[in-house]
C-alpha cells in the first residue's frame, strides 16, 4: 500500500466513455499516466467472458478501474429488469475474474450510494450495506452492484486479490445525461433553466416539493478520489466518496437559476415524487485517509453549465421544453 504507481503502468479504464470513466481518464492523463488502455463497447463486449479473457491475456493491464455498467433511471430500471441484472452481473464477473486470472495488481470497482437500504439512517455509513430492504424501483441494479462488491471481497478473501470498492454519492459534471426523461435532478435543472431563459418563459416547473435533501459531488472530484485511493487504499470494506454536505432541491434550483441567469418563477409540481427525504453519505473514513472534496457546488455547477452550452445537448433552435413541460 501507498506505493506510487509507475506512470508507465498499463491502466485499463473499463467504461471510459461514461461520466465517471471519462473523468478518470482525464485525471490520469493530467497526473502524467501515459499508458491508458481503453476499448469501446463495439471493440470489446464486457458481457462476453471469452472476449474479455482474451483481451486481458493479450493486453496484460496492471491496474483496472471497473466503472463500466448498464445505468438508467427509475423508468429504465423497471422496464428492463432482466437486462440490468444480467448485464451488470456479467460485466463484473468477467472483468474481476479475468483481472485476477491474468495478474492485475489492483482493481477498483465502482459501487453506488443508491444500493444502500432505502431507509438507511443518515448520514449513511459503509456498514449499513445489506442492513435493510432496498429501494424496490432499482433493486435489479442494486443487487447486481452488491454482487460486484461481494465478488471483489470474495476474491480478496480467497485469493488475496487486491480489489477495492468505492461508493460514490450523486455525481454530476461534463458528459452527464441531460435527457429530461432520464436524467437526475442537477442536469435536468440546468437544461430546464437554460431553455426557459432562452425562450423567455415566465416559469420553470420543478418536480416534487423542493424539500428533499441531496448530496452532489463533481465527477472530477470523484476521479481525483479514485486515483488517490488506487494509491492509498487496500481494504475489502467499500469506501463512501462524497463531499459530506447536502442541500435541499429548492436550494439547488435557486443556485442553478442564479448560475444560468434565469429571472422567472419556480413552480413546484407536487404530482411528481419526492423520493427519499434525504441521502447523505458519511465520509469520515475517506477524510481520515487524507482526501476531501475540493470542488464547491456553486463552482461545479458553473463549469458544468459552461460545458452544457457547448455540448451536443444544445443545438441551434433545439428545445425539449415545450413538450416536456406540458407532459
Ligand atoms: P434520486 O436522488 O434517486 O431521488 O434522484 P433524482 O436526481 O432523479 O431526484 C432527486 C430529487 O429531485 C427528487 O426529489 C425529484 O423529485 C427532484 N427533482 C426536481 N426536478 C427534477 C427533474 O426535473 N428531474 C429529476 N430527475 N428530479 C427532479
Amino acid at each position: 500500500m501507498d506505493k506510487a504507481i509507475d506512470k508507465t503502468s498499463c491502466i485499463f479504464v473499463a467504461g471510459h466513455r461514461g461520466l465517471v470513466g471519462s473523468a478518470i481518464c482525464r485525471r490520469l492523463m493530467a497526473a502524467g499516466f501515459t499508458n491508458l488502455l481503453v476499448r469501446t463497447h463495439a471493440e470489446l463486449d464486457l458481457c462476453d467472458a471469452r472476449a474479455v479473457d482474451l483481451f486481458f491475456g493479450k493486453q496484460r493491464p496492471e491496474y483496472v478501474f471497473l466503472v463500466a455498467a448498464k445505468v438508467g433511471g427509475i423508468l429504465a430500471n423497471s422496464t428492463y429488469p432482466a437486462d440490468f441484472l444480467r448485464e451488470n452481473l456479467a460485466i463484473e464477473l468477467n472483468v474481476i475474474e479475468s483481472a485476477w486470472r491474468h495478474g492485475v495488481k489492483k482493481l477498483q470497482f465502482m459501487g453506488s450510494s443508491c444500493i444502500y437500504p432505502k431507509m438507511a439512517e443518515q448520514p449513511i455509513r459503509e456498514e449499513y450495506l445489506l442492513s435493510g430492504p432496498l429501494e424496490p424501483t432499482n433493486e435489479w441494479y442494486a443487487i447486481a452492484k452488491i454482487a460486484g462488491i461481494k465478488l471483489a471481497q470474495a476474491y480478496r478473501h480467497q485469493y488475496g486479490f487486491s480489489a477495492i470498492c468505492l461508493m460514490p454519492t450523486n455525481l454530476y459534471g461534463p458528459y452527464d445525461n441531460f435527457d429530461l426523461q432520464r436524467s437526475h435532478v442537477l442536469p435536468a435543472l440546468i437544461r430546464k433553466f437554460h431553455e426557459a431563459k432562452k425562450l423567455g418563459m415566465p416559469e420553470v416547473v420543478v418536480w416534487g416539493s423542493g424539500t428533499p435533501r441531496r448530496e452532489f459531488l463533481h465527477v472530477d472530484d470523484l476521479a481525483d478520489a479514485a486515483v488517490y485511493l488506487m494509491h492509498h487504499y487496500d481494504d475489502g470494506m467499500p469506501l463512501n466518496v462524497g463531499g459530506g454536505t447536502d442541500i435541499t432541491i429548492a436550494g439547488l434550483a435557486a443556485l442553478i437559476g442564479k448560475t444560468v441567469g434565469y429571472e422567472g418563477k419556480i413552480v413546484w409540481d407536487g404530482t411528481k415524487p419526492d423520493g427519499t427525504p434525504r441521502k447523505l453519505l458519511d465520509v469520515s473514513r475517506l477524510n481520515a485517509l487524507g482526501w476531501t472534496a475540493g470542488i464547491h457546488l456553486e463552482q461545479g455547477i458553473a463549469s458544468t453549465y459552461e460545458w452544457f452550452v457547448n455540448s451536443r445537448w444544445v443545438e441551434k433552435g433545439a428545445s425539449s421544453m415545450a413538450t416536456h413541460q406540458s407532459a
